[in-house]
């Protein structure tokens, strides 16, 4: 009986030691963070969620090992239907810079913005950068049905704007200075390194518009024959290029008859030398065109989301530029 007392007169002092340790060890794990946060010796990185492979490839040449950026796109995703899962919008709430192509490649955004927590900051890599119109796409030369088809068309699209500037790399600067610019805002970034890796990538894009502009600028051919959708009208008009295509602004998976025959007309009469297939989509109508003219199939890549190998070999924007640009070489017969 005494010795049954004694036991409970020792519950309450053992629950108190129980109690008083764990508080203890409690403290002792959450004092490490708590110092780590007030030193910001080794801060986290910055979480950059990105849309387009272009954006992807810049925040991490600017963030280099501060950023942790990401693709929204899974690869080999085609973008233009691409939407957000609920999944999606959760990574995007709870990044630090969010960074999307522009109200016409991704119409999305704007019903996300006002769900944002104001921790969030969005850049729009389109800011500053003029888009051209998307109706520029001449579907056949002469002809009174056809002007007044083009006529048509032409009011169909009146507001429809090009989203794919990223394929004139002088925008393609711009969009680097406005993502460099929403870096620095965070103040998470040693400014020396974010001002000489913006400088470098600024660099290589000059170089890059350089050789296409020496390059381009000898062809014999000056009409670009592409199945697939109207991708490269930028790049075609910064190098006086012409430019010809199966689909509009976004990708078709049923061109009509009448475009596929346009495109077969086109190569006949411009004596073009190959009909460039794109990115991300079995090239069936590249090959019909291919087999109709007897011209080669070469791929123009427009970089807008890369191939699940693409992202284990650590493909570049620069990297697939400088492919098309040995494509258009070929393709287009220039020095
Ligand atoms: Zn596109």
């Amino acid at each position: 009986m005494k010795k049954s007392r004694l036991l409970l007169l020792f519950i309450p002092i053992i629950l108190g030691i129980i109690a008083v340790t764990l508080v203890l060890s409690e403290n002792r794990q959450s004092t490490p963070q708590n110092n780590d946060a007030s030193e910001s010796v080794t801060p986290e990185k910055v979480t950059i969620v990105t849309t387009l492979f272009p954006l992807y490839d810049i925040a991490k040449q600017l963030a280099a090992d501060t950023g942790d950026v990401s693709l929204l796109l899974p690869p080999g995703v085609e973008p233009h239907s691409f939407e957000p899962t609920p999944k999606d919008i959760t990574t995007i709430q709870n990044a630090d810079v969010f960074i999307y192509t522009g109200n016409e490649m991704e119409p999305w955004v704007a019903d996300i913005v006002a769900t944002l927590p104001s921790s969030v900051i969005v850049v729009d890599a389109s800011k500053n950068i003029t888009l051209i119109e998307g109706e520029e796409h001449s579907h056949d030369h002469g002809g009174k049905d056809d002007h007044a088809h083009d006529k048509e068309e032409k009011n169909h699209e009146d507001h429809t704007l090009d989203p794919h500037f990223w394929l004139d790399f002088s925008n393609t600067i711009t969009a680097t200075n406005t993502i460099s610019e929403a870096l620095a805002s965070l103040n998470t970034f040693d400014n020396t390194t974010l001002t000489t890796n913006t400088t470098n990538y600024i660099q290589q894009l000059q170089n890059l518009d350089a050789r296409y502009s020496t390059t381009l600028g000898t062809c014999k051919n000056r009409t670009i024959v592409q199945a697939g959708h109207r991708t490269f009208g930028y790049l075609a008009k910064k190098y006086n290029l012409e430019y010809v295509t199966t689909e509009e602004l976004s990708p078709n998976s049923e061109p009509s008859a009448q475009d596929i025959a346009n495109l077969v007309k086109t190569i006949r009469a411009e004596n073009a030398q190959a009909v460039f297939s794109e990115e991300l989509i079995e090239p069936r109508i590249a090959e019909t065109v291919s087999n109709e003219t007897g011209v080669p199939i070469l791929m123009l890549n427009g970089a807008h989301n890369i191939t699940q190998a693409q992202f284990e070999s650590n493909t570049s924007f620069i990297t697939i530029m400088e492919d098309n640009l040995k494509n258009l070489r070929s393709g287009l017969s220039c020095d």
